[in-house]
């Protein structure tokens, strides 16, 4: 395999939240020269946006997520109709969903949404894409109530390895953005070393967090290249080896 083929997963990218005159299909014909073939886009307030436009490609990947930022009018009664819908959906995957404790939602409202998400993932058997930051032991005791019934991710995960290897003998896989090249993240470079090869994941977050190489002002899964290669790097493989094990790692945990 040469450089050129090295195909790529963008296993957490929001293509629905750029503006109304990007179109998707630019953003993915730019990632898809430099192999980045395949997508998930996650839910922050159910499903995402402009899923006409995203369902028209077969490469992107879809999820139902209330985002902690936005789970203030997250109702449980309001969420049997949804159940049923998730139940016979496109959708692939549940979140993303978890704690933050910078968003301005009373904690409760945030502990009663991620509760609810980790159970529909539950019945529905599908994967669960978690974001956290804070609140790492109610998270963790949550997660290991679930643990053997449900499969999750780590998405950008920016704890430390302590925290991470909790949530890794849970069994979780572990999702890497961009954000951990910056220099000062040597925590965070010492975590990609540590996940399990066939549990570690790569993402760009696009449009949010930009890496420090990318020219843009709004982040693309096309950046997902420069990112797997600094990573590959760091974990002392060909790029070829890590991407092809990040892909299968991926198609994996959407199955
Ligand atoms: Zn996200």
């Amino acid at each position: 395999m040469t450089g050129s083929e090295v195909y790529l997963f963008d296993s957490h990218c929001h293509l629905d939240r750029y503006p109304r005159d990007i179109k998707i299909g630019n953003v993915i014909a730019r990632a898809a020269e430099v192999g980045v073939k395949s997508f998930f886009v996650p839910g922050v307030t159910g499903f995402p946006a402009r899923i006409v436009e995203l369902a028209e490609h077969s490469q992107i990947l879809l999820g139902w997520g209330v985002h902690p930022l936005y789970s203030e009018n997250f109702q449980e009664s309001c969420c049997e109709e949804i159940a049923v819908a998730l139940k016979k959906s496109i959708c692939r995957a549940i979140g993303e969903c978890g704690f933050d404790r910078r968003a301005p939602v009373k904690f409760e409202k945030q502990y009663a949404a991620f509760l609810w998400q980790i159970n529909i993932a539950i019945e529905t058997g599908k994967p669960l894409i978690v974001h956290l930051v804070g609140h790492y032991d109610t998270a963790f005791t949550l997660l290991q109530k679930a643990q053997g019934k449900v499969k999750f991710v780590l998405h950008s995960f920016a704890g430390s390895c302590e925290i991470a290897r909790r949530f890794l003998d849970l069994g979780a896989c572990v999702s890497f953005s961009g954000s951990v090249l910056h220099k000062d993240h040597d925590v965070l470079q010492r975590l990609v070393k540590m996940v399990p090869l066939d549990r570690l994941l790569v993402e760009t977050d696009s449009p949010d967090q930009r890496p420090v190489f990318w020219p843009g002002s709004l982040n693309e899964p096309a950046s997902l290249k420069e990112i797997a290669r600094q990573l590959a790097g760091l974990r002392n493989m060909s790029e070829e080896d890590f991407c092809q094990q990040v892909c299968r790692n991926s198609a994996e945990f959407f199955a």
